[in-house]
């Protein structure tokens, strides 16, 4: 089956839809929301270092990287993590107050935005396979979407920012889908 870039640019806009998950933030009532924010955190925390630990690295190894060659990866995306970090800390007093974000809720942001660029290119990955493909790359990219995004909002409410702004943010940040996807075109 043929597929289209404005089949994968729809797709792209469904994915980054599933951003829309980060409401929950607004709608749990405060109480329970600081009751739940350590779980959601938690729920982030897991989610990408399962993926990355136990999805994407394994699967690397398996399809034929070196072994040095993949710690080498795992190395410089730990120093990359280390520079956006105290490029963002630079100047920046950590006050966790309503309102007033702390570095790690800025740096969610910027790891947010990446995510989505990389789920897009996945996206884009899966549309040139075939639309079948396409399609069924759509539907396991949403699913893992939709808990990573309660679970990133969530740190950003407990990095200081209003639940409102994360959500908006949240919902900014998912414009980077539809351009990692179309990055690839
Ligand atoms: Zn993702």
């Amino acid at each position: 089956m043929m597929t289209s870039t404005l089949d994968l640019f729809l797709a792209s806009l469904v994915l980054g839809a599933t951003s829309l998950s980060s409401r929950l933030v607004v709608w749990l009532p405060g109480l329970a929301l600081r009751r739940a924010l350590p779980w959601l955190q938690s729920l982030a925390v897991g989610l990408l270092l399962g993926d990355a630990l136990l999805h994407v690295l394994p699967h690397a190894l398996e399809t034929g990287l070196a072994q040095h060659e993949a710690m080498g990866w795992v190395g410089l995306g730990v120093l990359a993590l280390v520079a956006v970090e105290t490029f963002l800390r630079s100047g920046n007093v950590e006050v966790a107050a309503p309102g007033v974000p702390v570095t790690f809720a800025r740096m969610n942001l910027v790891g947010d935005f990446l995510h989505h660029f990389v789920d897009g290119i996945v996206l884009a990955a899966g549309f040139i396979a075939g639309g079948a493909a396409g399609l069924a790359t759509l539907l396991a990219v949403a699913l893992h979407e939709i808990p990573r995004e309660i679970g990133s909002a969530s740190v950003l409410v407990a990095g200081g920012y209003r639940p409102r702004d994360a959500f908006r943010l949240s919902l900014g940040m998912a414009v980077a889908v539809p351009a990692g996807a179309l990055a690839m075109q």
